[in-house]
């Protein structure tokens, strides 16, 4: 198996080089840090777990690659400029938006895109960082910075927020994943629920969209779409060229892992659809220090990513997955006082996704 290079040495990297382990594929994280001789990168495979790496004399060596799978399209896909661009281009339904390049069009945007609108920087927001919640009269108080840097969009009163993840292989044929459902809480993902079976029709309408943005790039590998759900539609927020966070429930619910998956389509190995048998819950945890008593918990797939605790920084999650809702529902009682307070929301909020599953 070719060895794989993959710019940026997150989490994401981490668990894309545990997944090529039991296959015996060596996958080498590279960031900041990376010494280059230790990196086989001429005879690599590379790709990248952030749309935006740190520039240092290897990862410009990586990024200019013959053998950098979708090098070309990460430009496309890391300004919202051009990603919103393509949305509109191919028809699909996303939040209205424009340009912001002056304090001037403030008027007009908010008669034309509504009274609430989301400013969000054209590059490096992640997280909700890089981000304007502004009604008429906040305006001014954005930075001035911002202008010629960012786009704004309309606030979308949404009913929930679902995401798809797919990958496309070499000889361009997709596969995805049932829709994952997921609760943002300050622009940041706090759980997602996954299901085998997910509402067809919402289904068919993900899987279109992302078919449709992932052969017009000629990509190949896993890309998450990031919707709105608003009545029977589905509006794109953004797409990802890469493992995705509301993906991560695919390490224990899935026969293959988006991780696993993404590597067999970049190194051009077999790739079936997943199979998914039971109901999936992922927590993240964000900013909380690790704690064995969640091991107690036989459910409880513990990810830790081994950063530094800092608040507001992703360090880990918690994936849960049985085919019984009661005792999955169980598991996630006994996890709420074994967590910070803040935790509780998100954890009610899988519980009555959970609800409605068993129900239908
Ligand atoms: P990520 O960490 O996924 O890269 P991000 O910082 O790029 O996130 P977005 O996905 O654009 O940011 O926004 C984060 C969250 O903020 C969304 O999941 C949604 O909850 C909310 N949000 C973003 N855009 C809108 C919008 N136009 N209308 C309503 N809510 C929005
Ligand atoms: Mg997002």
């Amino acid at each position: 198996m070719k060895p794989v290079c993959v710019l940026g040495n997150g989490q994401l990297g981490r668990m894309l080089r545990q997944a090529g382990e039991p296959l015996g594929i060596s996958v080498f994280p590279v960031g900041l840090d990376a010494e280059p001789e230790a990196v086989p990168y001429q005879q690599s495979v590379i790709t990248a777990e952030i749309e935006r790496w740190p520039e240092t004399p290897l990862t410009k060596e990586l990024a200019r690659h013959n053998a950098f799978i979708n090098r070309d399209i990460f430009p496309r896909l890391a300004d919202r400029f051009p990603q919103k661009s393509l949305f509109d281009s191919l028809n699909l339904s996303t939040a209205p938006w424009a340009l912001l390049d002056s304090p001037d069009q403030w008027p007009e945007l908010f008669a034309t895109l509504g009274d609430f609108l989301i400013v969000k920087r054209r590059t490096g927001g992640y997280d909700g960082r890089g981000q304007w919640r502004v009604r008429p009269g906040d305006e001014k108080d954005l930075p001035t910075e911002i202008y010629g840097e960012c786009i704004v969009e309309q606030g979308i009163p949404f009913d929930s927020e679902v995401s798809v993840i797919g990958a496309r292989s070499q000889s361009g044929e997709s596969v995805f994943y049932p829709i994952t459902h997921n609760l943002h809480q300050d622009g940041i993902l706090r759980t997602s629920v996954a299901f085998p079976d997910a509402n067809p029709v919402q289904q068919q309408q993900a899987q279109s969209m992302l078919s449709a943005v992932m052969n017009e790039l000629g990509y190949v590998g896993v890309m998450a779409m990031e919707c709105f759900v608003v009545g029977d539609k589905l509006l794109i927020n953004e797409i990802a060229p890469r493992v995705h966070n509301s993906g991560h429930w695919t390490q224990n619910g899935a026969s293959i892992s988006q991780f696993e998956l993404h590597l067999r389509a970049i190194l051009n190995l077999p790739m079936p659809a997943p199979e998914v048998f039971s109901p999936a819950v992922m927590v993240n945890l964000i900013g909380t220090e690790v704690n064995n008593d969640w091991l107690n918990l036989p459910l409880v797939h513990l990810h830790w990513y081994d950063k530094e605790v800092r608040p507001v920084r992703k360090v880990g999650h918690l994936n849960l997955t049985h085919t019984d809702c009661l005792k999955l529902k169980d598991s996630l009682d006994s996890l709420i006082p074994m967590l910070p307070n803040e935790y509780k929301s998100g954890i009610e909020w899988a519980k009555t996704k959970l609800d409605w599953y068993s129900r239908q």
